[in-house]
């Protein structure tokens, strides 16, 4: 740290965010900075409000107050602006396409099979040829291990399987920000380490990354910064290692100790 030197942009700033379910407020003037190339644990108890989070990040969910900045575009109760213009439906898609995410359902098409998974988006929406989409696609797949079920369907692949292909099209786009929304609770135990291990060597990889995750042996291996959600409201955020060294609250010291 040269001290002189401008700090790099924040990959994600919450700022002062406010969201509601009708009457039910359920995030609490969240803000945080969220440094390039971060790999945050988003951990809190269930109803906490981490799912809502990250789904506002790429416009899942829209919210009340506040806003979020993401690069060049600002997210905020009114819509997606970039510099003083509102884009337009097709940019949101386009923005969403450098968000990569992963869900507790896998979320694969289940009509088509792995390869067709995989190359959807890039051409469909993103106009690739074919070509290029398909060679792309075999290297996540042999990436993810998976290089020979090119042609399977969902349903005949076990739910660890099912996963990491949903990781490697999550990836098809290289995008500059993931986010994974436990993405190994809905796994028998014995799955969830193969779908840890793809999330830790393939998809962080210096990009950006938002993890939701009740494993917290993963977060303490894996996270540079830990936010910790308590009924909507940032309670912890910083440097994994003083959250889980110090953290602010008894609350949160407890939950440490009670989920292991
Ligand atoms: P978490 O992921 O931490 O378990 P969620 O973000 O899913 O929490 O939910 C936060 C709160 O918002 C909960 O009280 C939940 O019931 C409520 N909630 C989530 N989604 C909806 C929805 N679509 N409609 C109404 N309430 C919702
Ligand atoms: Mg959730």
């Amino acid at each position: 740290m040269t001290g002189t030197s401008e700090a790099a942009k924040p990959a994600i700033t919450f700022l002062g965010l406010s969201k509601f379910f009708g009457q039910l407020q359920v995030l609490h003037d969240v803000s945080a900075v969220v440094p390039q190339g971060a790999t945050v644990a988003v951990l809190g108890s269930s109803g906490s409000g981490k799912s809502t989070l990250v789904r506002c990040v790429n416009r899942l969910e829209t919210f009340q107050g506040g806003e979020i900045i993401v690069g060049d575009v600002r997210l905020t109760p009114d819509g997606a602006v970039h510099g003083s213009r509102k884009l337009s439906d097709r940019q949101v898609a386009t923005y969403r396409t450098d968000i990569g995410m992963v869900f507790q359902s896998f979320n694969l098409f289940q009509h088509l099979n792995v390869l067709k998974n995989l190359i959807e988006a890039p051409v469909g929406v993103l106009g690739w040829s074919k070509d290029k989409a398909i060679e792309r696609a075999r290297d996540l797949l042999a990436k993810v291990g998976l290089p020979d079920k090119e042609e399977a369907y969902p349903s005949r692949l076990s739910g660890g399987q099912q996963q990491r292909i949903a990781i490697a099209r999550a990836l098809m786009m290289e995008p500059s920000i993931m986010l994974f929304d436990e993405p190994t609770s809905a796994l028998d135990p014995e799955l969830t380490g193969e779908v840890l291990n793809v999330v830790k060597a393939l998809a962080l990889g210096g990009r950006t990354s938002l993890i939701v995750t009740h494993e917290l042996a993963f977060a303490r291996d894996v996270a540079s910064h830990v936010m910790v959600l308590d009924h909507g409201r940032v309670t912890e955020f910083g440097p994994a290692a003083e959250v889980f060294g110090q953290p602010k609250s008894e609350r949160t010291k407890r939950f440490f100790q009670s989920a292991g």
